[in-house]
């Protein structure tokens, strides 16, 4: 019996924000800070708001 409380671990992954980019930079302290209280709904927004950042192309992703 799976006890599905979380259904989007499997889009749980983190996009690396761009060291010379304050706007992610900020997103991913913020995402930092979110995570250490636990607050998976915050964590999820800053890393929509980096993935969707349009100043910079998206950073590889480490599949
Ligand atoms: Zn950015």
């Amino acid at each position: 019996m799976a006890a599905m409380v979380q259904t989007s671990a499997t889009d749980y992954t983190d996009p690396e924000a761009p060291p010379d980019c304050p706007t992610c930079h900020t997103l991913a302290h913020r995402r930092r800070a979110a995570r250490e209280r636990r607050d998976l709904s915050a964590v999820s927004d800053c890393n929509v708001l980096i993935r969707k950042h349009p100043e910079h192309p998206h950073a590889p992703e480490a599949h």
